[in-house]
């Protein structure tokens, strides 16, 4: 496909999510504004990541480092007019965290204790601001796909506010694979305003991806991270 041909695809899908997201909006009585569309352009090129911000999209999500730190560069190098926001979404490993604070401006997927130490260190020494995190609940407990219970959570959160160099905006859900949707978002919220209450600049809940944005905006989302809806389908990792 040429990339006029790929540009008019992107600016289709991209129609048809902001009328999905403002839609949800309405149906559930809540301002657009508090909705921050991320692009998860994984496996994806970075001339799409430049078409979309063509498109006014701001925000691009990437979930792993060996891929994203290149792709960053890359749109880096193109020196679009506007700042592009990079979201990390992926699971960490310790000895990535160097490389991800170095262009990510919000982590989501901080899980451990090992991970808050080493993006802490790593923030201290390569960023001149302090890293904005999310924690990553598991509402499933599939150790599979990463993230703390919510009795974890309190633990893991104040750690996190511990280190000077990260700031906790909130938390991330990856949604359950079996699960219906529709029991486990109204307990991740409950697990959202608790956190909130302990920590009140932890407002940021990143939930909500192609399949479900819609109920995840109906229960507090504010994050929603998009990716086939908007790139189409990805190639299977091998
Ligand atoms: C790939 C990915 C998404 C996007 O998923 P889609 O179903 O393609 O929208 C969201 N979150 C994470 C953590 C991902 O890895």
């Amino acid at each position: 496909m040429n990339s006029e041909d790929r540009r008019a695809e992107l600016a289709a899908r991209l129609a048809k999510v902001r009328t999905r997201i403002a839609t949800a909006c309405e149906d559930s009585g809540r301002d657009r504004r508090e909705i921050t569309l991320v692009a998860v352009t994984k496996t994806f090129p970075a001339s799409d990541v430049i078409a979309l911000v063509g498109l006014g999209v701001r925000d691009i999500g990437e979930n792993r480092d060996h891929e994203a730190a290149p792709k960053s560069a890359e749109v880096a190098a193109a020196e679009l007019d506007t700042d592009v926001r990079w979201h990390f979404v992926g699971q960490l490993q310790s000895n990535k965290c160097r490389s991800v604070v170095r262009y990510a401006d919000l982590v989501h997927s901080v899980d451990r204790p090992s991970i808050v130490d080493a993006l802490a260190r790593a923030s201290e020494k390569h960023r001149d601001q302090p890293l904005d995190v999310l924690i990553q609940v598991s509402l499933d407990k599939d150790p599979e796909r990463g993230g703390v219970t919510a009795a974890e959570l309190s633990d893991l959160a104040a750690m996190v506010t511990e280190r000077e160099a990260l700031r906790l905006r909130g938390l991330m859900a990856v949604p359950p694979l079996k699960a219906d949707p529709e029991s486990e978002y109204p307990r991740l919220a409950g697990i959202a305003a608790d956190l909130r209450s302990a920590f009140p600049a932890a407002t940021v809940l990143s939930a909500g991806m192609s399949g479900d944005l819609e109920v995840a905006v109906r229960h507090g989302a504010t994050h929603l991270r998009i990716g086939s809806a908007l790139l189409g389908g990805r190639p299977l990792l091998g």
